[in-house]
């Protein structure tokens, strides 16, 4: 095996031991293998291994990799999204976890209609309040649910949240997010069954808390030359 594929069996064993000891089945949480800053060949690995969903944080980062691969790979975007981008970026990519503001979701629903498509969306909330970060504040979220209730091209399929960096609190942080998911379920009448939570360092936790997708980078593909 080569070592992308053994990290990839590691934390699939670790995804299933977080589920066991939230008392849920390894099959209600997928994991997103997260190739930002990685080459074609890293995500290659991965795929040979039998991975198929994986992440980009930046359209034309993206781009030439996602042309250089096969074509039953799995595209989330994940990262900012300008409006600009948004047909690209529908395109290229099945699923966008990074939906975080109502102006932008709108423009992805008019702009999905007239390309004929329906991806699946997640609304990113900001449920520390930081500044730094983009994303719903929890009311903002609720007073849109009649929108999102009525979105015809995209499917708003639940919550996305990054916490804030500390390991120790962000047990909390992803337990608001999963009570906010039940909120605007309420108000929206939508089914709601995706959340989006947990990175290398918190994915454990996030399962705990109801996590359906974990997004993990550095802990298959190794450390980050850049950020993105
Ligand atoms: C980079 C990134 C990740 C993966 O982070 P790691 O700590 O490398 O696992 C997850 N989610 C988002 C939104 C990211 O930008």
């Amino acid at each position: 095996m080569t070592d992308v594929a053994e990290r990839l069996a590691g934390l699939r064993d670790r995804i299933a031991a977080a589920c066991a000891a939230a008392g849920r089945r390894p099959g209600e949480v997928e994991l997103l293998a997260v190739t930002k800053t990685f080459p074609v060949e890293a995500v290659q690995e991965a795929y040979s291994a039998g991975h198929r969903h994986f992440g980009e944080s930046r359209q034309q980062e993206a781009a030439p990799k996602i042309a250089a691969l096969p074509r039953d790979i799995h595209w989330h975007f994940i990262g900012g999204l300008q409006r600009n981008k948004a047909r690209k970026v529908l395109g290229e990519f099945d699923v966008i976890h990074s939906v975080d503001s109502l102006r932008l979701a709108e423009h992805l629903d008019r702009v999905a209609g007239e390309e004929g498509k329906r991806p699946e969306i997640y609304l990113e909330v900001n449920v520390a309040g930081e500044e730094s970060k983009g994303g719903f504040s929890p009311e903002e979220l609720l007073a849109a649910s009649d929108a999102f209730a009525g979105m015809q091209h995209v499917a708003v399929i639940g919550l996305m949240s990054i916490p804030p960096d500390d390991e120790e609190r962000a047990r909390h942080w992803f337990a608001t997010t999963r009570e906010l998911r039940e909120r605007l379920r309420t108000a929206s009448g939508l089914h709601l069954p995706g959340l989006s939570m947990g990175m290398s360092g918190d994915f454990e936790q996030a399962i705990l808390e109801g996590s359906t997708i974990v997004r993990v980078g550095s802990a298959i593909f190794g450390h980050r030359s850049y950020p993105a």
